[in-house]
């Protein structure tokens, strides 16, 4: 039978990436996203992936959610946390609604949703958890603090749970992104991207959403039950850790 996977915010961007290459893999593939309805249902009539609708920062939601998506499809065996934000401004200028919202999306929601299927994977013995968090949580970045903080919070999370659930077969393991060619990344003024961004990166490109996926596919496998609470790198060289 082929194993269950559910990517967060798999229905844009680089979960879209990831949905795609864990079908191509074999795994019966659910996505979860926030309220792009139309993207969603283009995403679903291109791919045959179902897309469900609920807020990963919301503990009530996931729970209901991955309910939702047991039935259908059967456990959560593989569980990608890629749903994500930024609200970019400097500290002295940044809301407390700007700094809530990024940590709930990016870092609270990677507890909604592994406390939501960690009972499940442990009675079965089996998982594998993937986190996408970033280069900018590895270095910080200006302009992010509140990004900067979830995304090195998952980072911390990812190693905790690794040793906590190492014995019961399952794996948590956290991979950096660079700069990848989203819609995230695509906002960012081209003048911006061209003169600061890309000089930056030694490839001399920004990262294509299906590097990623790779990764996803690599680490989610059930032969790479070795590796756990690592972070996999994935940023063209931009930052060596
Ligand atoms: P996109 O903005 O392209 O897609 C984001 C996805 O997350 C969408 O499906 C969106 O749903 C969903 N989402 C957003 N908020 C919520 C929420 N509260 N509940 C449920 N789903 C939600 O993002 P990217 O593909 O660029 O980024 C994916 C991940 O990779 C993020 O965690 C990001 O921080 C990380 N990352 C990205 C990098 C990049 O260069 N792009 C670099 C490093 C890390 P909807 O369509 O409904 O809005």
């Amino acid at each position: 039978m082929a194993r269950v996977a559910l990517v967060t915010g798999g229905t844009r961007g680089i979960g879209a990436a990831v949905c795609k290459a864990l079908k191509a893999a074999g795994y019966e593939v659910a996505a979860s996203y926030a309220g792009n309805d139309a993207a969603a249902a283009a995403f679903t009539a291109e791919t045959g992936i179902p897309a469900f609708k609920w807020d990963v920062a919301d503990f009530a939601a996931c729970k209901a959610g991955i309910a939702e998506v047991t039935a259908a499809l059967g456990p959560v065996e593989v569980l990608v946390n890629n749903a994500g934000i930024t609200r970019d401004g400097m500290l002295h200028k940044m809301t407390p609604e700007n700094w809530h919202a990024v940590i709930d999306t990016n870092l609270t929601s990677v507890f909604n949703m592994c406390r939501n299927v960690i009972e499940g994977m442990r009675e079965r013995s089996f998982g594998r958890i993937v986190n996408i968090s970033s280069i900018n949580g590895q270095k910080g970045q200006m302009g992010q603090t509140n990004y900067s903080a979830a995304k090195a919070g998952e980072i911390g999370f990812t190693r905790a749970l690794a040793q906590e659930v190492a014995r019961k077969g399952i794996t948590v393991n956290a991979i950096c992104p660079g700069y990848i060619a989203t819609e995230m990344v695509l906002a960012v003024p081209k003048e911006v991207l061209e003169k600061s961004i890309l000089p930056q990166i030694p490839v001399g490109r920004l990262g294509e959403a299906e590097e990623i996926a790779r990764c996803v596919v690599f680490l989610a496998a059930d032969d790479a039950g070795f590796i756990t609470g690592s972070t996999l790198a994935a940023n063209g060289g931009q930052y060596l850790a």
